[in-house]
């Protein structure tokens, strides 16, 4: 199965009006890929970029939303909002979203449906602590995970959908997972959903991400399951990027 390869910039809490439009314009000298190629500003930024990005085919996402539709839910950010800006992922269940502000299985769960119900894509950030691998629990952990959103939106959404598998040691560390390791994962992730739904589990995009460079996405690119990066600091590089992008094809 031919899957498209997608390189997502996770920008996090960085950014001002003036450095966006130089990355921007930066990434915008890219050369036409055949990967999806997709950035995830702050709320603030999300018009500004959305603007820059009109004419290209950047695709535009969020980092996080509400897991409700409207109303009283101060400081808080809904899907329509988000679709009002041209918005087509929301980043979901990232491991900074389930350590620091303690999103559980089910709160990632519920958002995952509520994006999904408003017609935008989830990418779902899946993975595991240090010390989880250390003690052999890395799939028992990704599954439980995925299973808290099966349970909810039921195995057929995930052709909606898209995994990023990001073991929570890689992030912002520099310690990249190893083509090898990553591809381990991958493949489990997608026996684990094949026994739910065979077909789903051949179409669904598996992304990787921590610490991706491109010095070492092209291994990462070569693995069969790997459908393509999260990258988070690197990112916030134009020249950097566009290197990771090339890498894919
Ligand atoms: C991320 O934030 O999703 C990420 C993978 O960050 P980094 O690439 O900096 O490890």
């Amino acid at each position: 199965m031919i899957r498209q390869k997608i390189v997502a910039g996770n920008w996090k809490m960085n950014g001002s009006k003036e450095s966006i439009v130089s990355l921007i314009s930066g990434l915008l000298e890219m050369d036409s890929s055949s990967s999806e190629v997709v950035v995830a500003p702050s709320f603030p930024y999300l018009s500004q970029v959305d603007g820059l990005i009109s004419a290209s085919s950047i695709v535009l996402a969020a980092q996080n939303v509400s897991q409700e539709v409207k109303g009283a839910f101060t400081g808080e950010v809904s899907t329509s909002m988000l679709g009002d800006f041209g918005v087509k992922y929301v980043l979901l269940g990232h491991s900074e979203r389930r350590s620091l502000y303690g999103e559980t299985n089910e709160l990632v769960a519920s958002k995952v449906k509520t994006v999904l119900d408003s017609g935008l894509t989830p990418m779902l950030c899946i993975g595991e602590t240090l010390a989880e691998r250390e003690s052999g629990k890395t799939l028992e952990i990704c599954e439980q995970q995925l299973q808290a959103v099966i349970d909810l939106v039921g195995i057929a959404s995930f052709e909606q959908l898209v995994i990023a598998y990001e073991p929570v040691w890689a992030i912002g560390t520099g310690l990249s997972a190893s083509a090898e390791q990553a591809q381990e994962v991958h493949e489990s992730i997608r026996s684990f959903l094949a026994k739910s739904s065979e077909s789903v589990s051949q179409k669904v995009q598996i992304l990787y991400g921590g610490s991706v460079k491109a010095s070492t996405s092209s291994a990462l690119f070569q693995m069969p399951d790997v459908d393509g990066a999260l990258v988070g600091g690197a990112s916030l590089d134009a020249k950097e990027f566009i290197a990771i992008v090339k890498t894919a094809g």
